[in-house]
C-alpha cells in the first residue's frame, strides 16, 4: 500500500519513533508499504514518521531501483562510528521543493536489527552515509533543517508557512 507522505509541520516528524520490539508479519507489511511508498515519492530514504507511523523503522535504496541488494532496512538503528566530513546539497521528502547544503560525516557506522530481529554493522560514505545520518535523524525527530543556520531555518519556515496559508503544502 501507497502512504502519502507527511510533510513538515505534523508533530509525528519532531518526536523520538517507538524502538520496535515485535518482528512479526506487521513489521514486513510496514517494510514492504515503506519501499512502495518511498519509489513512489521518488526518494532514497524513507522513516516510519514520514508515512505517520512513530516507530524506529527505516528503508534506504539509493541506487532508486537499481540493485535489489541496495535495497537496505533499518530496524532501530543507531549510529555506533562517524569520521570526516563534507558537505552536499540535501533535501527531504517531507519539505518538498527544498535543498540545502547540509555538513555532515562522510562516513559513518550504523547498527541496526533486520527485519527479523537480528543485529548487524553497515558502514557507508558519501550518499550512503548521508543518507544512513538522515534516516537515523529522523527517528530521533530530527529533520535536515536542525542542521542548517538558524537564519536559514527561519527562512524556510516563513516560505513554508505562506505555502500552507496558500493550501499548496
Ligand atoms: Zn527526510
Amino acid at each position: 500500500m501507497i502512504y502519502p507522505i507527511v510533510k513538515f509541520g505534523n508533530p509525528v516528524l519532531e518526536k523520538p519513533a517507538e524502538p520496535v520490539t515485535v518482528f512479526d508479519g506487521d513489521l514486513k507489511k510496514l517494510v514492504e508499504d515503506m519501499f512502495e511508498s518511498m519509489y513512489e515519492a521518488h526518494g532514497i530514504g524513507l522513516a516510519a514518521p514520514q508515512i505517520g507511523f512513530s516507530k524506529r523503522v527505516a528503508v534506504i535504496d539509493i541506487t532508486f531501483k537499481g540493485d535489489e541488494n541496495a535495497k537496505l532496512v533499518l530496524v532501530n538503528p543507531e549510529i555506533i562510528h562517524s569520521e570526516g566530513k563534507h558537505t552536499q546539497p540535501e533535501g527531504c521528502l517531507s519539505i518538498p521543493e527544498f535543498r540545502e547544503p547540509v555538513s555532515r560525516a562522510r562516513k559513518v557506522t550504523v547498527r541496526a536489527q533486520d527485519i527479523n530481529g537480528k543485529w548487524f554493522e553497515r558502514c557507508g560514505e558519501d550518499l550512503l552515509a548521508r543518507a544512513l545520518l538522515h534516516e537515523t535523524d529522523h527517528l530521533n525527530g530530527k529533520l535536515y533543517i536542525s542542521h542548517l543556520s538558524a537564519l536559514k531555518r527561519d527562512l524556510m519556515k516563513r516560505k513554508i508557512r505562506k505555502l500552507v496559508k496558500a493550501g499548496e503544502w
